[in-house]
């Protein structure tokens, strides 16, 4: 079954359609997770690895915890976040990314395969999105800073809809930096945690679509999108929460927690407690999920868990209405696992 659920989001009025065959097309997708499960138990020295607090709230130890693909996941007791410790250090990191070979197979084969539909599916949503956050709290930036600025996608669309912005990008990869400077985009080479401690790299607008859950040190991380906020600024991010419907039923079933490509799964007071702490003034969480009714479903139908609850059950029965239903209460009370983040900086 490949449900496809189409609604509108109360809080921002963004409608879009999106299934999760379109964007992680099943055959594909079991052979990435057949070489990540393989890479994550063999690639890494585990006696190196670092033992980490929670990312969220900082709590250092914390006992309750499963098993993925050999990396220890912890909950936190205190704000819920879900964090693999002990984890890689960056170096670690970067050469896993540079040369495994579930890493290869994802930009080869899956990218290759689903890009055009990403883009329609993921970006140009999510530059609609961005827009009605701005149009919302009376905000034109002119100044856009895209951290992972990739192929500059975002950017050069964003510029189509805005012909006075300026655009910026913070991206390490050195084929994509260029293609971006090729686009008339000025291009900070670089990691954004690094790029962030020169102090020139701002932006009025930054953005940032699913990072926090790779980052290596999301401390380190927040800081850095604050420093490169201009004062007066909004910090847009997404990603992957730990207070999803999906992730919450699922657990180390879910096949968003992929080892060590998602390592950091932050609910929503940990983000809250994160970026507080990094500096921000004002943060603001919302949970626009389409998918989380759909992931679980289609979880079911593979067998992956042996059930649900009895209500969970009952609830999943009841037809597409109720489902489209629940998917909005889920997305309208931050209990979906696509989380947006706005951070202001006074
Ligand atoms: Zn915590």
């Amino acid at each position: 079954m490949n449900t496809v659920v189409a609604m509108k989001n109360k809080n921002e009025n963004i409608t879009t359609a999106i299934s999760e065959e379109e964007i992680r097309p099943d055959d594909l997708f079991n052979a990435f997770m057949d070489l990540s499960a393989k890479d994550a138990e063999n690639f890494f020295d585990k006696s190196k690895f670092i033992e980490v607090p929670c990312p969220g709230c900082g709590k250092a130890e914390n006992e309750n915890h499963f098993l993925k693909h050999s990396f220890r996941y912890n909950h936190c007791s205190e704000c819920g976040s879900i964090y693999a410790s002990p984890r890689p250090d960056s170096a670690a990191l970067l050469s896993y990314y540079a040369t495994s070979e579930s890493q290869r197979f994802w930009a080869e084969a899956v990218l290759a395969k689903t890009g055009q539909k990403r883009k329609e599916s993921i970006m140009m949503p999510n530059i609609s999105r961005v827009e009605d956050v701005l149009a919302k709290r009376g905000r034109r930036p002119k100044r856009i800073l895209d951290v992972g600025s990739a192929n500059g996608a975002f950017l050069t669309e964003w510029k189509k809809r805005h012909p006075e912005a300026e655009l910026f990008g913070i991206e390490p990869g050195q084929e994509s930096a260029q293609t971006c400077r090729d686009l008339g985009i000025k291009v900070f080479e670089n990691f954004v945690e690094d790029e962030a401690e020169k102090g020139q790299a701002q932006g009025d607008l930054v953005t940032c679509f699913e990072v926090i859950e790779h980052v290596q040190d999301p401390e380190r991380f927040a800081r850095a999108m604050h420093n490169i906020t201009a004062p007066g600024g909004v910090a847009i991010m997404s990603c992957l929460g730990a207070d999803g419907f999906d992730i919450q039923v699922l657990w180390e079933k879910s096949r968003s927690i992929v080892p060590p490509y998602h390592l950091n799964f932050l609910s929503k007071r940990g983000m809250e407690a994160m970026f507080s702490k990094a500096g921000f003034s004002k943060i603001e969480i919302y949970s626009p999920g389409r998918l989380d009714v759909e992931i679980v479903q289609k979880s079911m139908e593979r067998g992956v868990i042996p059930g649900l609850s009895r209500f969970e059950d009952l609830l999943l029965s009841r037809g597409k209405e109720t489902l489209q239903a629940f998917q909005e209460f889920l997305a309208g009370h931050c209990l979906s696992s696509h989380v947006w983040i706005i951070c202001h900086k006074d």
